[in-house]
């Protein structure tokens, strides 16, 4: 009998059988308090009854049309509306189906279009685990080793992690920024850089906003040097932070936007958007894959944005956000081991750390188990695997907040 490979080891043993908004029910019928959303996918809430019927309705209808030979009314009406929520000048749309192959097609184009080879991400990175992706990424050794060589011109710079240098964030931007220029200055010619891949909050790397200086710093240094800034927002859109876009909070422009997970409610859907003159420096069948811009998955991230806008789920995601970071903070409080609670919106992740200042992966995992057998789905992320994270649909209301709070702090 075939069995799973041990690559898809579960953080918990639950077998989920169906979801419905905020919540997941195993096969006894036994409900949990989803807060891992799907690793930030299921933003509408599972089985949004209009995602549903969207999804329902276009499987009757076409579910695949390939776009290199048919075009489809789901693909163009999604690039309109997209259009309408993507920054300024962003104004050409390329879709694949997750978000490592949309960074793959960024840094591609990024490459393409510029005509230079290195590209320079910050500390704690994760941007996917192919190999283009993998190599971008920087927040575990265990998405690198072993896979040698991966590729190269990738250059590592820091990232404002305040807590981890034990700075305060202005003292961290400074230092990130100063070792930025260091690199220009030693291994990586600005004038041979195509881009910078920024997270506005590092995900896999324990939840770690940015800010307006480091950002605005990236974006100085872009202008000066011909360099793209690509904002990665595979997790920080749609929402999630509780403005449209992640780099919203901080007011920097981005070049291209990398976007996923949340984008389409569950359905394998990703893009990139970029300026026409930018986009169409890359020729058609240099980039692409077979499922891309899948019909019924467009249909369904339709709907999204419908769900999105009607059921008012970015001003949900910032007001429940509030409540549920200033929650955890209440829990840290009560709990030494937790010793920095940060996020942005829904977006919210409590770091465990040792009496003398050490990462506490496993009193980190320990909580996270007992959640779960309290009936609260969460995730682990950080280098070490020692921030416990929180990540709900975005529908998720103030009572189930205040009950995911209650059994966190039971359960630390
Ligand atoms: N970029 C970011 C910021 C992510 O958080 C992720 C996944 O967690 C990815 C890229 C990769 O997306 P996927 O797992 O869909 O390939």
């Amino acid at each position: 009998m075939a069995q799973l490979s041990p690559l898809l080891k579960q953080a918990t043993p639950v077998l989920v059988d169906r979801g419905e908004g905020v919540h997941v029910f195993d096969e006894s019928g036994r409900r949990y308090l989803d807060f891992t959303a799907g690793i930030g996918v299921t933003s509408t809430g599972h089985c949004h009854p209009r995602v549903v019927r969207a999804a329902q309705e276009q499987v009757g209808k076409l579910i695949h049309g390939q776009y290199t030979t048919v075009m489809h009314r789901p693909l163009l009406t999604l690039c309109e509306r997209l259009g309408e929520v993507l920054p300024e000048g962003l104004d050409s749309l390329f879709f694949v189906n997750s978000g490592s192959e949309a960074v793959e097609a960024a840094l591609r184009l990024a490459r393409h279009a510029t005509g230079r080879p290195n590209v320079v991400v910050f500390q704690g990175s994760f941007h996917g685990r192919t190999m283009g992706a993998a190599s971008l990424t920087t927040s575990g050794t265990r998405f690198r080793s072993g896979f040698a060589p991966i590729m190269g011109g990738v250059h590592v710079a820091p990232f404002p992690y305040a807590y981890h240098y034990g700075w305060d964030e202005r003292t961290a931007t400074e230092f990130a920024l100063r070792e930025l220029d260091y690199l220009f200055a030693t291994a990586c010619s600005p004038a041979d850089t195509a881009a910078f891949f920024v997270e506005p909050v590092l995900g896999e790397g324990g939840y770690v906003p940015a800010n307006r200086e480091f950002l605005a710093g990236l974006r100085e240094r872009a202008e000066r040097h011909g360099i793209l800034l690509v904002a990665d927002e595979v997790q920080t859109g749609f929402g999630r932070t509780g403005r449209f876009w992640g780099l919203d909070h901080f007011g920097v422009r981005p070049d291209v936007v990398v976007t996923a997970k949340g984008l389409a409610s569950g359905f394998p859907l990703s893009a990139i958007a970029a300026p026409r003159e930018l986009m169409n420096k890359a020729w058609p069948g240099s980039q692409g894959g077979t499922y891309g811009g899948n019909a019924v998955a467009c249909a369904a991230a339709l709907a999204t944005l419908d769900v999105i806008k009607d059921e008012g789920l970015v001003e949900n995601a910032a007001a429940m956000g509030q409540r549920l970071i200033e929650g955890a903070r209440s829990v840290a409080r009560e709990h030494a081991v937790i010793g920095d609670v940060r996020g942005l919106g829904l977006m919210v992740g409590s770091e465990f750390t040792t009496p003398d200042g050490k990462p506490d992966t496993a009193t980190a995992q320990r909580a996270q188990r007992e959640a779960a057998a309290r009936g609260l789905l969460l995730l682990m992320c950080g280098a070490w695997m020692n921030v416990v994270r929180m990540i709900p649909a975005l529908v998720v209301d103030a009572e189930q907040v205040d009950e995911a709070v209650q059994i966190w702090s039971d359960s630390v």
